[in-house]
């Protein structure tokens, strides 16, 4: 395998570790607080909300609005899915929500071996950029965070430019931004239809991160290029 000209890299869950797990996140969260859940088991709670989350998320269009509004989005989410156990307090709601939120941000951090898979690839020669969806400032403040910045010539936000994967503009602002063909260029991201299926249709090589090592769900179509359980494995075989 040659390597690319180019590589584009999301940043939630595939350099960073920012949501992956959310079944064990949402019980360490909530084990804490049972005097607050009206009598109802912390995986009871766990799953209303869940249930409640996964369909909301489900609907791309809605899923375009809201991920601008991350904070809001849990709120409604954990209202809406509490309201089924009739847990309907404002309070309970913001405690829950809010506190999640913060402690999910809390706990975000680099993936083993990303900077140093990056740094490799830049001593390489190989352009690099970094394409995120999502709010201008959490997703900028992330990229500050954990100094990213110098390891990309390009960095696109897409709260900061007003498209995002799947949107074809965004691939296409992508190849121009690196100044290369699709052929030449891959995209590593944990996403299968914004990382693997929708790139995979401008051809660009589609490398799946699997940092979970789920393997790909029952059912997709989808069929990633090449899949990596670890960042630094995107150097492997040259
Ligand atoms: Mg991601």
């Amino acid at each position: 395998m040659r390597p690319p000209k180019a590589i584009f890299f999301d940043l939630d869950d595939t350099l960073i570790r920012a949501y992956g797990r959310p079944v064990e996140a949402w019980t360490r969260f909530l084990t804490p607080l049972t005097e607050i859940l009206s009598g109802h088991p912390v995986e009871t709670a766990r799953d209303a909300i869940l249930t409640y989350s996964r369909a909301f998320w489900s609907d791309g269009g809605r899923h375009k609005e809201w991920r601008q509004k991350l904070s809001e989005a849990r709120r409604h989410c954990v209202r809406e899915g509490l309201a089924s156990l009739g847990i309907t307090e404002e309070a309970v709601i913001h405690r829950i929500a809010d506190g999640f939120t913060a402690e999910r941000e809390a706990a975000i951090e680099l993936f083993p071996g990303a900077v140093d898979t990056l740094e490799a690839l830049r001593a390489r020669g190989i352009r690099l950029a970094l394409v995120t969806n999502g709010a201008a400032a959490p997703q900028r403040a992330k990229v500050r965070r954990f100094a990213l910045e110098r390891h990309f010539d390009h960095i696109q936000i897409e709260g900061e430019v007003g498209y995002g994967k799947p949107e074809d503009a965004a691939y296409h602002a992508l190849l121009k931004a690196l100044d290369v063909a699709p052929g030449e260029a891959w995209i590593v991201g944990d996403n299968l239809e914004w990382e693997v299926a929708a790139p995979q249709r401008h051809g660009i090589f589609a490398v799946w991160h699997d940092s979970e090592g789920d393997g790909l769900p029952a059912g997709t179509t989808v069929r990633p290029d090449r899949v990596i359980r670890a960042v630094p494995e995107v150097l492997q075989g040259w």
